[in-house]
């Protein structure tokens, strides 16, 4: 990698780190929140350059992660890793993730005598603001998760997404790392440097012919449905065109062999001629693309293979995307649901683990989408195979879920409708027994209500 020549900081600049930190304190010390958006805005009015000033201080440059899921989980990751391999980086690891968020965790990791140390930033970046942040900051490499169909609310329409990636790549000709099981994904920017990775096989793939739940991916060459030869879940698996002979590319990072447990999932990390054995502390197939994904990213910044795996192992999950959790000593896993895809690999963790129980919480505020009409895409069937105790299910939307459960097979009596969230989380702790599992499966604001019981009770959850 080329080294990014060190710029100096204007006199605003340095005017607008120094207020905007000074904001950031003050709003922590009111408890007015983290502070994570209204600095970025305040430096940004004082210097509108702060941002593309300061990422280009960093030695390695800047990386940005994007895509609809796992962003958060994947940069986690991904900075778990460049720790171990001794990298300093600036992150938002506070999840902001657009222009404003973006600035405000680069003015809070700078001094404003000198602004940036670190060797390289390490941006998640919502889709939408990519070709925003890409015009003020030179991204040297964009690393893209998946394109699932959950956020038409805000966009549209997946093509507009793509489209917004695309065009927040070609800026500066950034380097992308494509996960090359989604057709959606690894069809992107075809004239841009590429980098693949993907998975080659894994327990729970099913062919194309038996797969549940799959969603729909055309060709970006003729426009065909794609079709596939292995699933693994939405729309992820070994793509091709029965129309043209368009296929997913060869990956150069693949992870073959995967196992997926009820909290972990073990895989073996193949990395050109080199094979390396990895355990991952968190459930779902979909975790193990993110981790792949940071593994991938990892490589091509020149991170060693030994480091990639110890960072693997050594990640703790961030906040709300698989949490394990210890209240009152007993054991709890926290899963943020937002889409069929998500709920879908959520669920079939839970089933496997036959000493669980599972509360469910839905609303349906802006910020989790309005219509719930998606928890009849999720495979909510997989639970009635083999009905727990008892299934919670609480939150603005608990009668729908109720409603969703019974429909999915699962016996009325043992559904327990709790819309209050405080009470039905206190109610399946008293009711826990010794050695079993509470999982937590909340949409995007009860995780936040779940979040402030839980800081009441004494229980932090990783990144507040
Ligand atoms: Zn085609």
């Amino acid at each position: 990698m080329t080294e990014v020549p060190k710029s100096g900081l204007t006199a605003s600049d340095k005017a607008a780190v120094l207020v905007a930190q000074l904001a950031a304190k003050t709003i922590r010390k009111l408890g007015l929140g983290l502070g994570s958006n209204l600095p970025g805005r305040i430096a940004r009015k004082l210097s509108p350059s702060v941002l593309s000033h300061l990422s280009s201080q960093s030695a390695k440059g800047v990386v940005a992660v994007t895509g609809t899921n796992g962003k958060s989980t994947t940069s986690g990751i991904l900075s778990e890793i460049l720790r171990t391999a001794g990298f300093t980086f600036a992150h938002n690891r506070q999840g902001a993730n657009l222009v404003t968020g973006i600035t405000a965790s680069l003015v809070e990791s700078a001094t404003w005598q000198s602004g940036i140390s670190a060797d390289m930033c390490l941006f998640e970046i919502d889709e939408a603001a990519l070709p925003v942040v890409a015009k003020e900051v030179k991204i040297g490499t964009v690393l893209v998760t998946n394109l699932f169909r959950d956020q038409l609310d805000r966009f549209g329409e997946l093509d507009t997404t793509a489209k917004l990636i695309s065009a927040g790549i070609s800026v500066n000709h950034s380097v992308a790392i494509l996960n090359c099981d989604d057709p959606n994904v690894s069809q992107l920017v075809s004239d841009e440097k590429r980098f693949f990775y993907g998975i080659e096989d894994a327990a729970d793939a099913t062919d194309a012919a038996h797969a549940k739940n799959q969603e729909l991916a055309y060709c970006g060459k003729c426009g065909a449905e794609v079709a596939f030869r292995r699933v693994f879940y939405g729309q992820l698996g070994h793509w091709y065109c029965p129309s043209c002979g368009n296929e997913r590319p060869a990956p150069q990072i693949v992870a073959r062999d995967v196992e997926v447990f009820p909290t972990s999932s073990r895989f073996k990390l193949q990395i050109g001629a080199t094979e390396e054995s990895c355990v991952l502390p968190l459930p779902g197939l979909f975790n193990v693309y993110n981790a792949l994904a940071a593994a991938a990213c990892a490589h091509y910044l020149g991170v060693s293979n030994q480091a990639i795996r110890y960072g693997l192992k050594e990640y703790s999950t961030l906040f709300g995307r698989s949490e394990k959790l210890t209240i009152d000593g007993k054991s709890v896993i926290v899963q943020l649901i937002k889409n069929p895809a998500g709920a879908t690999q959520a669920v079939s963790s839970c089933v496997k683990d036959n000493r669980g129980r599972l509360l469910i919480a839905i609303n349906d505020n802006l910020a989790d989408g309005r219509d719930v009409s998606w928890l009849w895409d999720a495979d909510f069937e997989q639970l009635a195979v083999s009905p727990r105790v008892k299934l919670t299910v609480s939150g603005q939307r608990a009668e729908d879920m109720a409603v969703r459960m019974k429909y999915a097979g699962y016996p009325q009596d043992k559904i327990v409708c709790q819309p209050k969230l405080e009470q039905a989380l206190n109610q399946c702790l008293s009711e826990m027994e010794e050695g079993e599992t509470l999982w937590l499966m909340p949409t995007y604001t009860c995780l936040l209500e779940l979040q402030k019981m839980l800081k009441n009770m004494g229980v932090a959850m990783s990144c507040t």
